[in-house]
Parts: C-alpha cells; structure tokens; sequence
C-alpha cells in the first residue's frame, strides 16, 4: 500500500532518520512509534509534502510526488497534530473532505450531502453539527477533523497523535472507529502515537523509529516479543487475553 525507500529527512545539518525503508501493509492498522523526537511527525509529514525529503515513498506502487494533488486527496487522508483553531460549524468542516470530489466550492450533490451527515454522525457529533469548531472541547474538535477525514472517504488514512486530547474511554472509542474502517471497511490506516498501551490494543502492525531508523516493521505480536520494547522504549510489554478473547498489551517500567 505505501512505501518507503531509502527515505533521509534533515532539518540544517541535524539528520532525523536516514535511509528508512518501511512498507505499510494494506488493510491494517498500522501504528507509528518512537521515542518523543524520533521522527514520527516529520516522517508523516512527507505523505502531505510538508516535510522536506530524499529517497522515494510509493503510494498503491506509485510514486507519491508524481500523483496530482487532488488525485492523492481522493487517495489518502491526514489528520493533523494540532488543528487549526477556525469559525467553521463541524458540518462546514465535514463537508470540506468532499472538496476532491466537487472541487473547491463546488456544489455539493445529494450524494456528498448524505456522506457528511453520515460521518458526522459515526463520529457522535449530530448534536454539534452547526457549533463552530473554536467552542468546541480539544476532544470534540479532534472528533470533528475525523468526520472531514470519513467525508474524504479515501482508501489510506494517516493521523498524527489523534488521541492526544481524548479520555480514556474517548481514546477506546476512536480506536473502535478506526478499527471498524480498517476491518470492516477493508481501508488502511497509519497513525503516531505515544500512548503505547491504548495504541498497542488497537492496532495490528507495528513501525518503530529508534536511532535515525525504522528498527521494526511488521506484526503487532513479533515487535512485543522482540527485544524493542526494552532496547527502544526501556519497557517490558506483556500481552493479556480477556475472558471475551480480545487481547491487551500492557508496557511496564521493570523499575
Ligand atoms: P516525533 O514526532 O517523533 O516527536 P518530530 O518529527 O516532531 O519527532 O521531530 C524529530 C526531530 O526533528 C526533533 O528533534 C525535532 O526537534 C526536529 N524538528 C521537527 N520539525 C522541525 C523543523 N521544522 N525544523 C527543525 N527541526 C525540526
């Protein structure tokens, strides 16, 4: 699905990852880790061309730069770190994730109508669909920017620390939102984050940056039974099953 080949960001002389080659494998969730300053955010941002890179990042085994904007628009999706603070109601916003397919200010059919009150709804935000989006909470704002990312409707979503201002049981319900689009909606779905318990519960795949790298790539299972978690992180991990069958990995200070 996407691909990084000999992938090097620097910023002046300073080098945050250097020769990365990863491949993020369709229909699976995919988490992004790493230590704070690793390069997680940088090496996101070369998916929507705000980070400036070398080597090569295929997206469906086509070049990402030789792919027109709106084309990767209807493509791929990104949700960012911080969001703008803005004056636009969470159904304006909703409605600008159709912006690929109608242009710009185009009109917008019956059709896009439909997909912007149905993602605004998947989101629980129906009831704050005319409140602008400065007079919601941090977690209602995120909630807001993942309807416009629904309403772009593409086949490869990609967030940044999207749970960063979410509770706890916020945090569980945006995973189950973004495990329903990968396992039932066959969508694929790379996302940073720093909460390694929450994240690991959720995702399947695993990319690991240490060290100017992609040190792991692959199985949620292999990484935890690696040596990475203690040699990147400096946690042990363990995997718990409930008595309903769904497993939870749990990382811990050995201290
Ligand atoms: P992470 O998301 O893993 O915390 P980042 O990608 O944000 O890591 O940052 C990686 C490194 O690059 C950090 O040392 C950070 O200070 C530096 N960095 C990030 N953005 C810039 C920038 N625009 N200019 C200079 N240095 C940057």
């Amino acid at each position: 699905m996407l691909q990084f080949e000999n992938v090097c960001i620097q910023y002046g002389k300073t080098v945050v990852l250097s020769d990365l080659y990863a491949h993020i494998e369709k229909e699976k969730l995919t988490v992004l880790i790493g230590k704070n300053g690793s390069g997680k955010s940088s090496l996101l941002g070369c998916l929507i061309g705000q980070t400036n890179h070398t080597g090569r990042i295929l997206l469906q085994n086509k070049p990402l730069d030789a792919i027109k904007p709106r084309e990767r628009a209807k493509m791929l999706s990104f949700l960012p770190q911080t969001m703008p603070e803005s004056a636009l109601t969470v159904r304006q916003l909703t409605a600008l994730g159709r912006t690929p397919y109608s242009g710009l200010g185009g009109r917008l059919q019956d059709g896009d109508r439909k997909i912007i009150e149905h993602s605004i709804a998947r989101c629980d935000l129906l009831h704050l669909a005319d409140k602008p989006l400065n007079k919601l909470s941090g977690g209602e704002r995120k909630r807001a920017f993942l309807a416009m990312l629904l309403a772009q409707d593409t086949p490869f979503l990609v967030l940044d620390e999207p749970t960063a201002h979410l509770d706890t049981l916020q945090t569980a319900h945006f995973y189950a939102t973004l495990q329903t689009l990968v396992h039932e909606e066959k969508k694929t779905v790379l996302f940073a984050a720093h909460d390694l318990n929450s994240a690991f519960s959720a995702a399947d795949n695993v990319l690991c940056l240490h060290h100017k790298q992609a040190v792991f790539s692959g199985s949620k299972q292999k990484f935890i039974e690696s040596d990475l978690p203690k040699t990147v992180f400096g946690l042990h991990a363990q995997t718990v099953t409930d008595t309903d069958g769904k497993t939870r990995t749990f990382f811990y200070s050995p201290m």
